[in-house]
């Protein structure tokens, strides 16, 4: 067994099991199983934590950025071919939702530091045929850049936040993810810093006619029962997810405290000139947290040798996956350098301050071998 594990699962629902059961059983009693008041009362919940009017509840994180992509070339605001940003370092979910509406991904590279968006490089990418840019809170790191987006936005391009990494995170300007654009999708996948018991996910926009058009497209297409206003599809959140989400989101802010609790440990107690650490600041909720060394196998050798998890986010970019060849031609080194040397420690719910000091004690320890 490992010593100090990534993460266990049972351990991100322990503290609420008690909350959790009661609350899907009172959906189990309620007889409705789709739909219904406790899905309306959980979007009204994270609409309000995220500060905008609308939200919808949706099947999963990849679903609620298809449905906003789709949502907007119905209402004409896109179109098949147009050109969306995306940044090449992301989870390939974000890409996907992009080239699955026929949109042309326009990939731009990352800030080294950061790890996210490099805005300035945003700006560099922009030609006539860009109409949206999807911004992605990677590792719960607030990825928005309010000059650059205010240009963006003066220029008609929609602006679109991936915030499946980052519920709970606040720009510097005091606003919270979710909010800073047109329209962001979240997912609610078991691992992130708010999860379900199986998939889920939601869409928050301060548009009321977005809101409207993805709700009817996540249901087959209609505004009203039998009466489908466009080609639809089921892209339901269901009440027992919706039950379970509510209780989490009642303690975002416990669970969200303790990350930046234990990376304030990590940030703050390891020193090794082999290990780069990520970037401080409050600007973060911490969906990861991820160091970087050169010679990776011999580091995550160590880390296996001394009975710590580990993981990596993500060791194959979108643009060197095999279903999207035809990117591979693409020359995108901060994206390669980023792959090859990131490795995530342990930093959710199976991991306490004490085990925090444990691995950056040995952490501190490695030696990588000399050059
Ligand atoms: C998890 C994730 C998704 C996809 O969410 P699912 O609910 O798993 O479909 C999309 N983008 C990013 C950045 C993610 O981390």
């Amino acid at each position: 067994m490992t010593k100090f594990p990534f993460l266990d699962l049972r351990d991100t629902v322990a503290p609420y099991r008690d909350e959790i059961v009661a609350a899907i059983t009172d959906v189990v009693d309620s007889g409705r199983f789709v739909g219904g008041p406790v899905c309306r009362a959980f979007e009204e919940e994270l609409a309000a934590l995220v500060g905008v009017p609308y939200c919808v509840g949706v099947s999963n994180g990849l679903d609620a950025l298809r449905l906003i992509f789709r949502a907007y070339i119905e209402l004409g605001r896109l179109r098949p071919g147009d050109d969306v940003i995306v940044p090449a370092n992301t989870y390939i979910a974000s890409v996907l939702a992009v080239t699955d509406m026929g949109l042309n991904p326009v990939f731009v590279e990352p800030d080294a530091r950061t790890l996210n968006l490099d805005w300035q490089l945003v700006e560099d990418a922009l030609t006539e045929r860009t109409r949206a840019l999807l911004t992605v809170h990677l590792y719960g790191r607030v990825a928005w850049d309010a000059d650059v987006a205010a240009r963006l936005r003066q220029r008609g391009i929609l602006l679109i936040e991936d915030n499946a990494q980052a519920i709970g995170a606040v720009s510097k300007e005091g606003i919270a993810t979710g909010a800073l654009g047109d329209a962001a999708a979240f997912s609610f996948y078991p691992t992130k810093n708010i999860g379900a018991m199986g998939d889920a996910g939601a869409v928050t926009t301060p548009h009321r006619e977005l809101a409207e058009m993805v709700r009817a497209l996540a249901n087959y297409g209609s505004d009203r029962r039998y009466h489908n206003i466009v080609e639809g599809y089921n892209c339901r959140l269901d009440p027992i997810q919706a039950a379970v989400l509510r209780v989490r989101l009642a303690h975002i802010e416990e669970e969200n405290e303790h990350r930046k609790t234990l990376a304030r440990i990590y940030l703050d107690e390891i020193r090794n000139p082999a290990v780069t650490l990520p970037l401080g600041g409050d600007n973060t909720v911490w969906h990861q947290f991820v160091v970087q060394v050169d010679d990776r196998d011999a580091f995550t050798k160590y880390l296996d040798d001394n009975s710590i998890g580990w993981d990596i986010h993500y060791a194959v970019p979108p643009h060197r996956q095999p279903c999207y060849s035809r990117y591979a031609y693409l020359r995108l080194p901060v994206t390669d350098h980023i792959a090859d040397t990131v490795v995530s420690l342990p930093i959710g719910a199976s991991t306490t301050p004490d085990d925090a000091r444990a691995i950056a004690d040995i952490v501190n320890r490695y030696q990588d071998a000399p050059k």
